[in-house]
């Protein structure tokens, strides 16, 4: 062995193996976060929130049509002159096509939330996540005669796989800025209390509603953003952007 193979041997001694693994591992915990953070846009590009420079607000609800608490959310907004979005399940669009008619005929707009909502959906091919994004299109165009260009990825998981199909599919992926975790076990005060410290011009909510809970911080939620002087409108009017595709 010659002298500097010798030294290079050494140096290499010298490196503790954190110098190597450490980064390797910060990297990883990055990728994994943000693909599992839609709000980071690490692999594909999101619409968060829309003008700032009025008090425009839209309230999304998601993983519906539900057979009880869809009429209901239904019913509160219809009494509080409120539109809002509704990102839906392509099957649960294909077994409640009634209460999709209502919510178009009642000027909502109606989104993209994938076919299954499949737990392991992040694991998809680009194959998989075609056909997941073509089913649900296909079943709200079929029920209300136009097709979504809104998509909101489940669970807001966002991956390379996703980004390519979506840039194929030419949906525009919607997020969310406010996020209560309306579906986890808890009081409906402290959804509104999160709500309201957070809400700032421009935001998109996300809420569900597919669970008995909804109804209560609606009651509560509408007066206090209408009092706050917010004007709650759809996701395609807050972005200007059209919600369907011309068929
Ligand atoms: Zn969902």
């Amino acid at each position: 062995m010659n002298f500097s193979a010798t030294i290079l041997l050494n140096y290499f001694d010298l490196i503790p193996w954190q110098l190597i693994a450490v980064p390797l591992m910060i990297g990883l915990v990055i990728t994994a976060l943000g693909a599992f953070n839609v709000q980071w846009n690490f692999f594909l590009n999101a619409i968060h929130q829309g003008d700032t420079s009025n008090r425009q607000i839209a309230l999304t609800f998601d993983d519906g049509p539900h057979p009880i608490y869809t009429k209901q959310v239904l019913a509160l907004l219809k009494k509080h002159g409120v539109q809002a979005t509704f990102f839906c399940i392509g099957r649960r669009v294909l077994h409640y096509p009634e209460l999709i008619k209502e919510l178009d005929e009642q000027a909502h707009i109606i989104g993209n939330h994938s076919f299954t909502h499949a737990a392991t959906i992040d694991f998809h091919s680009k194959a998989q996540w075609l056909e997941e994004l073509r089913k649900t299109d296909a079943a709200i165009a079929d029920t209300i005669g136009k097709k979504p260009l809104f998509f909101r990825p489940p669970y807001g998981v966002t991956t390379p796989h996703l980004a390519k199909t979506i840039k194929k599919s030419g949906h525009l992926a919607i997020g969310w800025r406010v996020r209560p975790y309306d579906t986890r076990r808890q009081q409906p005060a402290s959804i509104i209390r999160k709500i309201l410290h957070q809400i700032k011009a421009g935001d998109i909510i996300l809420l569900h509603d597919t669970h008995e809970r909804i109804v209560p911080v609606l009651e509560q939620l509408l007066p206090e953003l209408k009092k706050r002087n917010f004007t709650m409108v759809t996701v395609e009017k807050l972005i200007r952007r059209n919600a369907y595709a011309q068929l």
